[in-house]
This record gives structure tokens, C-alpha cells and sequence, in this order.
């Protein structure tokens, strides 16, 4: 599917034609990645952030929010949760929040790697190269990094870079790919001033980066945001400015399940937050085939508030698990076993190639 394809979907409003555009993505998610639902326990361990995105809740100058970061212990804690529930991978989400040391951080994937059988995700922000080669060499096996935006002019608007530090988010994406993490990244939809163009351009750039995970959700304005205040102002013109609401995100999950086929792509928070009664099982019928329960405990839940009103924060875990697990079977599809690992193709071919060079070579294992 070329550029000017995905933009004419992301133009469509004819409900037979979108009924095509769910048929296909339904269908190609059913053959390259099959009928199970992966469930990712998310662990969002600290809402500290030195970032100043114009679109988020955590951001540094959001003063009123009481912040936190989770111990070891506490982390743990969940982590055997997730294993309880039969999860086959936890996913560590954080600000980026420099509190969280390299070297804390790299113990704390070794001990989940020993002590469980579990994938383990990060998603803590732009760190350092050597913070990433540390906790790849501890047993990370992904990483979440969304670009947000792949127009750079916006991307520049909306996430200011830190001082001395420029932001090159698809840079870091290519380097995880190097250092043997699944990459995972993706966007908002409809951030103010965000154009169908641009939405063209990013879903061709998700096949570009050849993505292993992509994540997709509406933009949610927070009132305490610079984007959240003045998103009518900041909008493109109307017929340009793509709309922040739920038929379009299902435009991009499906679209995105077309141009990477074997990806794994949730059915997220934030679309479960616009429709709370189907949100979920809609991006799961329009190409997704991954969502993540969390086991933030509820003491912490209520203040990683990334924007209002965010759907599964008043429940437990356990809540939160059985509502997931249900939501599943009651659209015919298979509660996920294992970790669920990316069917990218190109990504198993590295996998295999990595396996035969780390393996002994016959000879040698023969002197043994
Ligand atoms: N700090 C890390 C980072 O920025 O990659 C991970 C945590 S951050 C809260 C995770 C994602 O939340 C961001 O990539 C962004 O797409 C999403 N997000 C933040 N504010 C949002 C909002 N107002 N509406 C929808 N999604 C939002
Ligand atoms: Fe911090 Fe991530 Fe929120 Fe930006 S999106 S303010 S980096 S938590």
C-alpha cells in the first residue's frame, strides 16, 4: 500500500468501504499473526519526567501531581503477579525520570529474566546509548519508543528537546534495532496541528522502521498541558487537521496491521478510554492483537494520569485481568500462551542468524 493509498483511507468515510478497510486488516491479522491475544502486564513504576512534551500529564511542569517511582520490591511484587495470570511478558513504563539508574535498572531485568520465564519490555524515554546496551546485556527483549510525529516541524512543537540534547527519536529506534531489542514506536492521533498528510507519512514510515510492535491511540488533551489549553488554536485548517476521535484510530490500527502484517499492535488504553463499553474489542476486530492489563498498584494508578479520565484506573489487577480476559472470548478470539514474540518476518530472520552465530560450531563443540 503506497502513500496516497493509506491517505485516501485515512479520507474514507463511506461505511461499506470501511467495512472493507476492517475485513482486510481482520483478515490480515488472522493469517500473519493468528487468532491469540497476547496480554502485556504494564508496570508504570515512576511518573518522575524531566521532559516538557506538550501533550502529556507527567510533564515536568506539571506541578500539582504527586509523584512517585515504585521499589524493586514493589515491582517484583507485580511481576509475580503477571506471572500468576499465565502473562507472558511485564512491560516497564516510566517518564523519563534519570532518578531510575542504569545500573538499578540493569538488576532489576536480570532479576525478572532469573526469577521468571517472562519477556521483558522497556519504555522509559530517550535514555542514554549505554543505558540501553546495559539493560539489553541484562535480558531486555523490547522497547517502546513511539516517534509521536514523523513531521518534524510538529514533532519539534510538541516535544521540546532538552538543553544540549537534540531528539531524534527514529535515531534510537534504529540503534535498539541494532543492539537486538523488538522495536516498538508509533503515534498519537490527531494532535493539534497534525495533518492527514503527515498521518500518511507516519503509518509509511511504521513499515520503513520495519516494526516489531506499534502503538496507536487518540490523542486525549490534558487541560494542564500547553496542548491541552490551546489545541483549538493549534489545529490545522479542518479540512487538513485529522480528528482525534475513535473511527480514525481504528483507521490507523487497521492501516498499520496492512503495512506490517507480522507486528504485534495493541488495542490501547486510550482508545478504551474514548469507548469504554467496545473500545477494546473494535481494535481488536480492525487489526490489533495484543492488550496490556496493568498491575500498577491503585495507589500509584491515580497519578500517572498522561491525560484525564483514563480508562482501568480505578480497578485491581485482578479486575483488570478478568475484564481483559472476557473482552477476549466474547469476540471468539484465544487468550495468548507463551511471549508472544514478533512475526515480523524480517525480525526472525535476524533471531535465527544471531542463534547460529552465538551457537558453537560443530568442531569445536566436538573438542569439548
Ligand atoms: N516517557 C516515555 C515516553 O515518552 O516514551 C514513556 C511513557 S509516555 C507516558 C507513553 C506514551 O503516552 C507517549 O509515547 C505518548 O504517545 C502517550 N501520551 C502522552 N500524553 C498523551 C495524551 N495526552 N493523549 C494520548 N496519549 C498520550
Ligand atoms: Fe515524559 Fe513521556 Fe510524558 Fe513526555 S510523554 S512528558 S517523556 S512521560
Amino acid at each position: 500500500m503506497n502513500r496516497t493509498e493509506i491517505l485516501s483511507w485515512l479520507l474514507e468515510t463511506r461505511p461499506e468501504r470501511l467495512e472493507e478497510l476492517w475485513r482486510r486488516a481482520d483478515a490480515a491479522r488472522l493469517e500473519s499473526v493468528g487468532a491469540e491475544v497476547h496480554l502485556r502486564g504494564l508496570i508504570e513504576f515512576s511518573n518522575f519526567c524531566v521532559r516538557q512534551c506538550g501533550y502529556c500529564g507527567l510533564r515536568a511542569d506539571h506541578r500539582g501531581l504527586t509523584r512517585y517511582r515504585m521499589s524493586a520490591a514493589e515491582i517484583m511484587e507485580c511481576v509475580r503477579q503477571a506471572v500468576d495470570y499465565g502473562y507472558g511478558t511485564v512491560v516497564l513504563q516510566s517518564g523519563e525520570d534519570y532518578g531510575i539508574e542504569r545500573e538499578w535498572m540493569a538488576d532489576l531485568v536480570r532479576r525478572i529474566k532469573v526469577e521468571t520465564p517472562l519477556a521483558v519490555t522497556l519504555s522509559l524515554g530517550e535514555r542514554s546509548d549505554s543505558d540501553l546496551v546495559a539493560w539489553r546485556e541484562g535480558g531486555a527483549d523490547r522497547y517502546l519508543l513511539r516517534f509521536e510525529t514523523s513531521d518534524s516541524q510538529l514533532y519539534e512543537k510538541i516535544h521540546p528537546a532538552l538543553r544540549g540534547k537534540p531528539s531524534d527519536r527514529i535515531a534510537i529506534l534504529r540503534r535498539l534495532a541494532e543492539l537486538g531489542y523488538e522495536v516498538g514506536s508509533g503515534v498519537m492521533i490527531g494532535i493539534p496541528g497534525q495533518t492527514y498528510e503527515s498521518l500518511a507519512q507516519d503509518i509509511s514510515l511504521f513499515r520503513m522502521l520495519d516494526l516489531d510492535m506499534i502503538g496507536v491511540g487518540p490523542f486525549i488533551p490534558h487541560p494542564r498541558t500547553p496542548l491541552g489549553e490551546a489545541a483549538a488554536k493549534l489545529s490545522a485548517p479542518p479540512d487538513q487537521q485529522v480528528p482525534n476521535s475513535e473511527l480514525m484510530t481504528y483507521k490507523v490500527v487497521a492501516l498499520a496491521r496492512l503495512v506490517c502484517p507480522g507486528a504485534n499492535i495493541p488495542s490501547t488504553t486510550a482508545l478504551a478510554t474514548l469507548n469504554r463499553a467496545e473500545g477494546r474489542e473494535f481494535g481488536l476486530m480492525r487489526g490489533a492483537n495484543v492488550v496490556m492489563p496493568n498491575l500498577t498498584p491503585l495507589q500509584y494508578r491515580v497519578s500517572y494520569e498522561i491525560y484525564p479520565a483514563k480508562a482501568c484506573v480505578f480497578e485491581t489487577a485482578t479486575d483488570c485481568d478478568a475484564c481483559m480476559k472476557r473482552r477476549i472470548i466474547s469476540i471468539g478470539r484465544v487468550i495468548g500462551t507463551g511471549r508472544g514474540d514478533s512475526r515480523n518476518p524480517s525480525r526472525r530472520l535476524k533471531d535465527t542468524k544471531k542463534k547460529r552465530e552465538d551457537a558453537p560450531c560443530v568442531p569445536c563443540q566436538h573438542l569439548r
